[in-house]
């Protein structure tokens, strides 16, 4: 793996650290559990203790199928944001050929309905489906917003998330 510098960002200390491109899930299936508990991409500056996150997106890898998941960080959270990337960032073709999914995380924070994304585990309530939406964003947001007002139509921040998220979509895709 690569030595990085990254400067933190409150008081500009360097720090180095080894960082990889890619973590392949198939290969070290461990790493599932440190990503839900949100152990990864993340330490603390040498200097004033600041959390300072390694990259902005990490990826992570299935093999056969291939399956590639984007773990970003929460504050690009938005459908524009998911849109440009897979159509200018990655590299032509490979959206057509991998499953690629994108979801957005606070790194160093736990997020348990990661579970459902990378353990195969499926959501059985609304409120599951509410924290699914959570970390998702554009129709794949709304679909789980979806989900969880079939399963209790009375739950109005699903409501409003829902409403929030096709705002979002209409204020750029005109
Ligand atoms: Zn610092």
């Amino acid at each position: 793996m690569p030595l990085k510098e990254i400067g933190c960002h409150k008081c500009g200390a360097k720090v180095k650290k080894r960082i990889g491109e890619a973590i392949n899930l198939s290969e070290n299936p461990r790493v599932i559990n440190d990503v839900i508990e949100g152990k990864i991409n993340f330490s603390y500056c040498p200097k004033c203790k600041t959390k300072i996150e390694h990259k902005t997106h990490v990826l992570l890898t299935y093999m056969d199928p291939p399956r590639w998941i984007w773990l970003v960080s929460k504050k690009h959270q938005h459908p524009q944001y998911k849109d440009e990337f897979f159509t200018s960032v990655l590299p032509p073709g490979s959206t057509q050929f991998i499953d690629q999914e994108m979801v957005f995380v606070e790194f160093g924070e736990p997020c348990d309905c990661l579970k459902y994304v990378l353990d195969d585990k499926k959501p059985q309530s609304s409120v599951d489906w509410l924290n699914l939406g959570k970390i998702h964003t554009g129709e794949e947001a709304i679909n789980c917003y979806k989900n969880a007002l079939k399963m209790n139509k009375g739950l109005s921040e699903a409501k409003n998330l829902m409403n929030s998220e096709m705002n979002k979509l209409k204020s750029y895709s005109l």
